[in-house]
């Protein structure tokens, strides 16, 4: 027998209506440097959205955004969706061939541009046939706009539409909820770049799934202030989410300037703010120099965040950084990290133990860990360690116009190439990316592991562990490592500091000094390009 509720669905013009009708008067600010209302971003969404009919865009079309944090990308991130096309923010990192890849793969009708990323990505515009307009975000830049006929700019594009109102409720808030609302593509490390779309529903129930009390639980006394790049997954669902619950959100703007990041957290009163952990050590030496004392929640993820890189928080701000393990397949946060009330009397050292896990799934989330080669779901008992699958409303059944190939199990959950633990409690602890763990004798060494405890050195501020080929033991691991300005710490005295904390076997074969590592497009360390440098070095 079914239920007798109203199968009202889950549309993201819901969020564009409820932010206007309940929280007009909350405000996004970019940078510092504009504030304006969510009855103003509204107002502009509703026109965007006649402009795009009047653009000819038509339903399911997908319109890329090539922009950093700022008030615009959100209209565009309200107004395409809500209107039944799809929202395919570009990463602003990727090479020109990626970045010609996806667009050509993704068939973008328009792309909308900050205007002082227009050098990066006009050179390509000769090997993107199929785009059809050029849309200029202001973003303060003086940045020369080419002659062309196709480039059209944002603002007068608003101001010369009205505002879509007729049959709004009708035609877009009870739109089908499995239509796309987004898309976005993976980093490519291997093979090309593969297509995520996301639809309203999957996109609803994850905001809803990270808006939940004792996860990230925003809520309308928040000021969010999504420092990950709203090209990177959504931006974790924060500007859907704050919008949702009324909270205020803060848009970083071009700059990731440490300083930048951290006069604007304190100028703002930021409550919420997540970032990747090379954000958060890279605002390791400013923090004392801001008043950061509204900070209630720092939300980590995309690799791991080392118990001591949380612990600097700690004692800074008084919050650890909350561990969230998530990927562009998953909306992304499948994790949130933390303790529950049985560690409220455990030691300091146990609770930093538990803080480091990737946490819990969230709810409608399912997580399982199975052994590589059997395929046999492994038991949750904090030590067997396999494959993460995961499954779940907001999990990727497949990709954009590819073949899943061996991404998906016969049972449809998702690969995720991960290597974990789940204990009894249902935390889930990565050991390592497949790829990353280094073979060592016939026995597994987890990178991850290593550098949390190199990075506990109080002189290192990054650290990346890789494989290195050996003829007696296969796979050796080679630490490269960036130390504080000014730091003289040797070899030998990582050595000796990360000596107690790990077996012997594991210890790095050699230390490299490096003045920096490089990063992907989304600011994670990146191994691969590391590996690509040492082999050309
Ligand atoms: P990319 O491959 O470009 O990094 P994603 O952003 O989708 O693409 O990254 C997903 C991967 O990032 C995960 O499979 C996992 O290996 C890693 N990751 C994400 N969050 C964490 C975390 N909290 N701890 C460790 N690794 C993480």
């Amino acid at each position: 027998m079914d239920g007798l509720m109203q199968p009202r669905p889950l549309t993201i013009a819901h969020i564009l209506e409820r932010a206007e009708r309940l929280y007009a008067h909350k405000y996004v600010s970019t940078a510092g440097a504009e504030r304006l209302t969510y009855a103003d971003v509204a107002d502009h969404a509703r026109r965007l959205a006649t402009a795009l009919e009047s653009l000819g865009v038509p339903v399911g079309a997908r319109v890329a955004t090539f922009a950093s944090n700022n008030r615009r990308h959100l209209e565009l991130y309200l107004a395409v969706p809500a209107t039944k096309r799809v929202l395919h923010s570009i990463n602003i990192r990727l090479s020109s061939e990626h970045l010609e890849y996806i667009v050509n793969h993704a068939e973008d009708d328009v792309v909308f541009v900050d205007r002082g990323l227009l050098p990066q990505i006009w050179p390509s515009v000769g090997r993107l046939p199929r785009v059809r307009y050029w849309v200029v975000l202001p973003d303060g830049s003086d940045t020369e706009i080419p002659a062309d006929s196709r480039i059209l700019d944002y603002d007068e594009l608003i101001s010369g539409s009205g505002p879509f109102t007729d049959s709004f409720e009708d035609t877009f808030v009870l739109a089908d909820e499995n239509l796309a609302s987004g898309l976005c593509y993976t980093s490519g490390t291997t093979g090309p770049p593969k297509g995520v779309l996301y639809s309203h529903r999957s996109t609803v129930l994850h905001c809803l799934g990270t808006l939940a009390a004792g996860l990230i639980g925003l809520s309308e006394g928040d000021v969010v202030m999504p420092i990950v790049p709203m090209f990177h997954a959504n931006a974790w669902c924060l500007p859907y989410g704050a919008m949702m619950a009324g909270a205020s959100l803060v848009l970083p703007g071009k700059s990731a300037e440490p300083a930048h990041l951290a006069r604007l957290m304190e100028a703002e009163r930021v409550t919420v703010a997540g970032a990747v952990p090379t954000v958060w050590t890279s605002l390791v030496p400013v923090l004392g120099a801001y008043d950061l004392s509204a900070m209630r929640f720092l939300l980590g993820g995309g690799s791991a965040i080392s118990p001591a890189l949380s612990e600097t928080y700690r004692a800074a701000l008084g919050i650890p950084i909350t561990h969230s393990w998530g990927m562009t397949e998953v909306s992304p946060v499948g994790s949130i990290g933390g303790t529950r009330t049985q560690h409220r009397d455990a030691t300091v050292e146990e609770q930093v133990a538990v803080r480091a896990a990737q946490g819990q799934p969230l709810p409608l989330v399912n997580l399982r860990i199975v052994d590589v080669e059997t395929g046999r779901e492994l038991p949750r008992d904090g030590r067997a360690v396999g494959e993460l699958q995961v499954a779940g409303p907001w999990v990727a059944g497949g990709y954009f116009r590819v073949d899943g190939g061996d991404s998906f199990t016969d049972d449809g959950w998702l690969r995720t190439g991960d290597l974990a633990t789940i204990d009894a409690d249902g935390y889930l602890r990565l050991v390592d990316r497949m790829k990353d763990l280094i073979k060592s004798g016939g026995e597994w060494i987890s990178s991850v592991e290593l550098e949390a405890a190199i990075v506990s050195h109080p002189d290192v501020v990054e650290v990346a562990v890789i494989a290195r080929p050996d003829p007696r033991w296969t796979e050796r691991p080679v630490a490269y490592v960036v130390l504080r300005d000014g730091s003289d710490t040797t070899a030998e005295e990582l050595w000796q500091h990360i000596t107690p904390m790990v077996v012997k076997w594991w210890l790095p074969d050699e230390f490299v000094f490096m003045t920096t590592l490089p990063k992907t497009g989304t600011g994670k360390l990146s191994k691969s390009a590391l590996r690509d440098a040492i082999r050309i070095a």
